[in-house]
């Protein structure tokens, strides 16, 4: 260590530890601390739901850097430790145990966790979330013993935990109270297909219902509904959306909407304070407006972006969001963002499960998923950038490649 400044990175998780690597090969050669809660060093959460879940691959699989890593990097890695309060005007970071770090540089990467259901026995046993890598264990334990399942929500994980458990051999009945699955970010079209993918591997879907309590005598036997259906599981999955991990950033009195506000290059509102990942409200130069994406692709950038940032690189993070999500044999890559669209184009026959979709607005793409159809994303990914305008005859043709509507003349924004 030949430099006397300190930077301080609070959450050992993928942003945070892929910020450590940068920091180091960006040639950062002071004290260097990554203090995280979880007991566990830095892991990726995806195989949490998927392969890991199902018992088809090890822990050894789930992390983002080997053991000896942090070491070898000079990166102090304070493992089981919570940052309880973060002063920016002494540029200081105390831990739980009272310990206080002198920083110069903070970066916050605290994540998210999930939304809790408030309802009448929402505190039994056998009633379970999945964010860490000891919760997918104990899943997994539970899906070891067989039995039936009812998942609430039909989100990401929920969807995914609902795919893994019947892959797994369970009885599984999915409760939503939106018409289809995943609806608030595929809509009611692109929604559909994954209702029908699940209703053909068995999966129960009560679609349009909520729940309004689990009933038992010391753990979950019965979910009530809101149209009141009594379902008999042996265990609940709850997968009901997440929220942003605050609570150090707020009483440091950061700036908050939906997450920290950080600007385009990763900045707080309090100088020398960053943050990154799920945790991150970051203004986007490209929609210019502020966007918080809670997506594996965007850790793993956009904590290098803010260690960059962390070492006065001048670049915006401007990456499109990007996520992916595999379900039984289905898998999927989404790119770009769109909270409202006009109408959805198909490329290929959705019933086939082989197929690109797109939202559009007007005649651009605002957003693109493929579906068992790879290597497009880079081809989608230019169509939405430069606002390409397109034909739906073409765009729905899958004669024509990607790259040649990207190529029409004349066809991009000023
Ligand atoms: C089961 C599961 C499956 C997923 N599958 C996919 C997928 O298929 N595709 C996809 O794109 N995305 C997926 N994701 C989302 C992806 O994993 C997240 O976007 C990613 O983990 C975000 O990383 P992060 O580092 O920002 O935050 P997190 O992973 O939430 O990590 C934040 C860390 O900070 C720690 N922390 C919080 N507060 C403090 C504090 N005060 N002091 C110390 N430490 C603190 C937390 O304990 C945690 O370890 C999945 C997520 C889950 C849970």
């Amino acid at each position: 260590m030949t430099s006397d400044r300190t930077h301080i990175i609070v959450g050992a998780s993928l942003a945070g530890a892929k910020a450590a690597e940068t920091l180091r090969t960006e040639g950062f050669d002071g004290r260097l601390v990554l203090v995280g809660t979880e007991d566990e060093r830095p892991y990726e959460r995806p195989p949490l739901s998927k392969d890991y879940l199902r018992g088809e691959v090890g822990r050894e699989k789930v992390y983002v850097h080997d053991e000896r890593f942090y070491a070898e990097h000079d990166i102090e890695l304070q493992l089981g430790r919570t940052a309880v309060r973060l002063d920016p005007s002494n540029g200081e970071l105390e831990l739980d145990g009272g310990e206080r770090l002198r920083y110069d540089r903070l970066l916050l990467t605290t994540g998210s966790e999930p939304r809790r259901l408030a309802i009448p026995g929402g505190e039994l046993a056998g009633v379970l979330y999945l964010r860490s890598v000891q919760d997918s264990d104990a899943l997994r334990e539970r899906l070891d013993r067989g039995g039936s399942v009812v998942v609430v929500g039909s989100g990401w994980i929920g969807s995914e935990v609902a795919a893994s458990a019947r892959q797994r051999g369970l009885e599984v009945t999915v409760v939503e109270p939106l018409a289809v699955p995943l609806e608030r970010v595929l809509g009611a079209e692109v929604g559909a297909v994954y209702r029908d993918i699940h209703a053909d591997h068995g999966v129960r879907m009560l679609m349009g219902t909520g729940v309004e309590a689990f009933e038992g005598d010391e753990a979950v036997e019965r979910v009530r509904t809101s149209d009141g259906r009594e379902l008999d599981c042996d265990f609940v999955v709850v997968g009901v959306g997440i929220q942003p991990r605050t609570a150090l950033a707020a009483q440091a009195g950061l700036a908050l909407d939906d997450g920290i506000l950080v600007d385009d290059r990763l900045r707080t509102s309090v100088p020398g304070v960053f943050a990154a990942g799920d945790v991150a409200n970051a203004h986007h130069p490209f929609y210019g407006e502020p966007i918080r994406v809670e997506h594996w692709a965007n850790a793993l950038n956009q904590g290098p972006a803010a260690a960059r940032s962390m070492l006065d690189d001048d670049s915006p993070y401007d990456r499109l969001p990007y996520f992916f999500s595999d379900q039984y044999d289905v898998g999927m890559e989404y790119s770009g963002f769109a909270r409202a669209w006009d109408r959805v184009v198909f490329r290929g026959d959705p019933a086939s499960r082989e197929f690109v979709a797109f939202w559009l607005v007007g005649d651009r793409i605002v957003a693109g998923m493929n579906v068992n159809v790879w290597e497009v994303t880079d081809a989608i990914q230019r169509l939405i950038r430069e606002r390409v305008v397109v034909d739906d005859r073409r765009l729905a043709d899958p004669d024509v490649p990607l790259e040649d509507l990207a190529r029409i003349k004349g066809g991009t924004a000023p």
